[in-house]
């Protein structure tokens, strides 16, 4: 039996919220039905704030390690190639403090590819992103609109190497870093981006903008071979975690990817 799009758009807010662990009715502050205005439903939410022309990062010098990474990330020519370039580069001093190189989890060629920012202790100890508890509620985000690291997911991050202490990333070892993630969006086309998190937005955006300033709509993206592709910048699971108020904002982040897989592609998405 087929549903009317109204109420497949509500199962799968539904599907959102049990996902999310909403197991009660009841919101953040007390609400006097008799006067509350009608609940919206998810997609006719306020469309996500148009940011002003991006605000672009201030270019960097190039670094020694910083030609030695664009050199290794431009000579391999397969996922498995960029992988051992990354194993083999020695400019970081991460790798030192590191256990594992992480380096992605997923099907290599999916349509979508996933960035987020670094591995964290799990992640760190197997070798996989986002196998924590960050990465239990990335994959509950995407299942919500049937997506899977099994079958139509592809996971890496900005970082391959745990920052000691969960730090966040510096500017440095974004920026040292990035040339190996664009060579990996390169080998692994994907049809689109979603950048995980403010470290994989300013990455591979080369913005200065906040995430929440980006987040919610398409940027171009231009890849070292000449692709363009389409990202979505969206909150990452980690700030939901502690921020549960902000995951109706991805949840209308993941309504904008859903509409244009559904429409077929990147020339539908200009469109929203
Ligand atoms: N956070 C990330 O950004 N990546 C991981 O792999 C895990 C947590």
């Amino acid at each position: 039996m087929s549903l009317p799009p109204e109420q497949i758009a509500l199962l799968a807010s539904l599907r959102w919220q049990i996902a999310m662990g909403a197991d009660e009715a009841i919101l953040e502050a007390a609400v006097a039905r008799d006067r509350a205005p009608a609940p919206s439903r998810p997609e006719a939410a306020a469309p996500p704030p148009r940011a002003a022309a991006p605000a672009p990062a201030a270019p960097r010098k190039a670094t020694p390690h910083g030609e030695a990474a664009a050199a290794l990330a431009a000579g391999a020519a397969t996922l498995e190639e960029l992988r051992a370039a990354m194993a083999e580069f020695t400019g970081s001093p991460l790798r030192e403090t590191a256990t594992n190189l992480v380096f992605s989890d997923g099907v290599p060629g999916a349509s979508v590819m996933v960035i987020g920012e670094a591995p964290g202790a799990e992640e760190d100890r197997l070798g996989k992103p986002f196998v924590g508890a960050s990465g239990q509620l990335l994959d509950r985000m995407f299942a919500s609109i049937g997506l899977n690291r099994a079958e139509s997911l592809y996971i890496t991050n900005i970082l391959p190497f745990r920052p000691p202490g969960n730090r966040t990333p510096t500017d440095a070892e974004i920026a040292l870093f990035l040339p190996f993630v664009l060579r990996h969006v390169a080998l692994a086309r994907p049809r689109f981006l979603v950048l995980a998190g403010g470290v994989a937005a300013k990455g591979v955006l080369q913005s200065r903008d906040g995430i929440t300033r980006l987040r919610g709509r398409w940027h171009q993206v231009s890849i070292l071979d000449g692709q363009v592709l389409m990202a979505l910048p969206t909150l990452h699971p980690a700030y939901l975690l502690r921020n549960p108020i902000a995951k109706r904002d991805a949840w209308a982040d993941l309504l904008v990817l859903q509409r244009a897989i559904n429409d077929g592609g990147i020339g539908a998405v200009g469109k929203a």
